[in-house]
């Protein structure tokens, strides 16, 4: 059957156009290390968005399953085809279809690398803000589906704050254009937002309108560590209260600086608490504003590390970025959630992580954005464990309860996917879940789109 899906929608695609089902590529992404995987009946990769209409098309009047790919590298499980279907990756579409630097503003296919865009805005002295992890493997339209965050959506906002405008296919075979070259557009209901963020359950994000803003002339972090989470916590709040804008605050406790703190720039007291802030903007205003950091980061801290040259604030971020890596590497693999509470209960959510990974009996600890109060709480597992992923699994739903309780969200920015599949019920009542029940069986009746994934 798999060899005759692939030779039907060869006439499609041609031969470029369609991947090996068998290439377990296709069946994964970053949730692998918790054992997530699916196999898909066939493997498309369109080159224009005519040729995405032409499968979705093709693929409702077949009633089969239409699983959109971006890079992979999601945590939700989103893009692994857990019921077969044909997984429709969007690779082939990377081309820049307008660039006016002048205006701020891009048009883009949904293929295109993050750090690929950001490069070409970088170019041009703009920058394209949102700065999730994997930026050199995730595309700009996975990140629209999942509206990505990142360490410096605390001053710039997520993904979504910069479409202006989309481009999709949507059951049973249409292409729907919302927005466009627009900074302003209050016309019908908003649905570039309901897109955005979707994970494909909706339909497939086949290219974007951007905005850009002139690039930041400089960046100053600071790196401050305490000696537990409250007291760094405490630091974080200090630093909003006294009205500095900083454009990333993050965090990293006593655990994850256990995993990751051998390889850091700087000495890493044990047990220590992290706090890293960053300043930008022109020379001057990221000068007064890094000094304003560091002040209010010191109090309480047992030091404080400021590195100045170009160089050294490139490796402090290097290290921020690879400490997804070092925490998996402590046993090989890792339940690593993304939920968010308001800000004054971070410290609550830091520790309760710990206790209940001690109540599962399972190392945990956190990370993350804490500006905007988004934790990577993380159970590390052996995946090769099947009891132990089951002890990660319900650990998760207690965690997802507890944020939920806090009055926080069971994702704050990886999403739903295949992962936290049926949690939505933790911070939503029942009208309002089958209101979202009723936004996706409008759309998609036949419910094709990514099943199972998100509703
Ligand atoms: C080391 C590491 C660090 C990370 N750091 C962050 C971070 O700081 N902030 C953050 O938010 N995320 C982070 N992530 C998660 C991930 O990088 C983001 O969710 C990213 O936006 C996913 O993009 P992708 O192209 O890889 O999407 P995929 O993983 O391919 O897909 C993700 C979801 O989007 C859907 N999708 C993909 N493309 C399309 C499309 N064109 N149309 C419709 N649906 C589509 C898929 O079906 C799936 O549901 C990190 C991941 C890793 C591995």
């Amino acid at each position: 059957m798999t060899a005759a899906l692939t030779a039907d929608l060869r006439a499609l695609v041609g031969d470029a156009g369609v991947g090996d089902p068998a290439d377990r590529r296709w069946g994964r992404d970053a949730t692998e290390s918790q054992g997530v995987e699916g196999r898909p009946d066939a493997v498309v990769l369109p080159a224009s968005t005519e040729e995405v209409r032409a499968v979705v098309a093709w693929c409702c009047e077949r009633a089969l399953p239409i699983v959109p790919r971006g890079g992979g590298s999601g945590f939700a499980g989103g893009a692994v085809p857990v019921h077969g279907g044909v997984v429709v990756a969007l690779d082939r579409m990377a081309r820049v279809r307008s660039f006016d630097p002048l205006l701020w503003r891009i048009h883009v296919e949904a293929g295109l690398r993050t750090s690929e865009l950001r490069r070409i805005a970088r170019e041009s002295g703009l920058l394209f803000p949102p700065d999730p992890g994997a930026a050199e493997q995730s595309q700009i339209g996975g990140n629209i589906a999942t509206n990505a965050g990142g360490p410096h959506a605390f001053k710039y906002g997520v993904t979504g704050r910069w479409v202006t405008g989309l481009e999709a296919v949507v059951p049973p075979g249409e292409v729907v254009a919302v927005g466009g070259p627009l900074r302003k557009d209050v016309a019908g209901y908003d649905l570039k937002s309901l897109l955005i963020g979707s994970e494909g359950t909706l339909g497939i994000v086949t290219a974007a309108w951007l905005r850009l803003i002139p690039a930041p002339e400089a960046a100053a972090p600071a790196i401050a560590l305490y000696p537990d989470a409250r007291t760094g916590c405490g630091a974080i709040e200090r630093v909003l209260g006294s009205g500095i804008q900083a454009a990333a605050i993050e965090y990293l406790d006593a655990g994850t600086l256990a995993a990751a703190g051998p390889a850091a720039p700087f000495d890493v007291p044990s047990g220590a608490f992290a706090v890293i802030a960053e300043a930008d903007g022109s020379a001057a205003e990221t000068a007064a504003v890094a000094a304003a950091l560091r002040e209010a980061l010191a109090d309480d801290a047992l030091l404080v590390h400021a590195p100045e040259r170009a160089a050294d604030v490139a490796a402090l971020w290097r290290w921020r970025d690879g400490i997804a890596i070092a925490v998996t590497a402590q046993r090989g693999g890792k339940m690593s959630e993304d939920v968010a509470v308001p800000l004054d209960r971070l410290a609550d959510a830091i520790e309760a992580t710990l206790e209940i990974g001690a109540r599962h009996r399972l190392p945990a600890c956190s990370w993350g954005h804490a500006g905007d109060g988004n934790l990577h709480a993380t159970f590390m597992v052996d995946a090769a464990d099947r009891e132990e992923l089951k002890r990660a699994s319900a650990a998760a739903a207690e965690l997802f309860a507890t944020a939920a309780a806090m009055g926080g969200t069971i994702s704050g920015e990886h999403g739903l996917g295949w992962v936290k599949r049926g949690h939505l019920g933790h911070q939503w009542n029942d009208a309002t879940l089958r209101l979202h029940r009723a936004v996706k069986t409008a759309i998609d009746p036949q419910n094709l789109m990514n099943p199972g994934k998100k509703v």
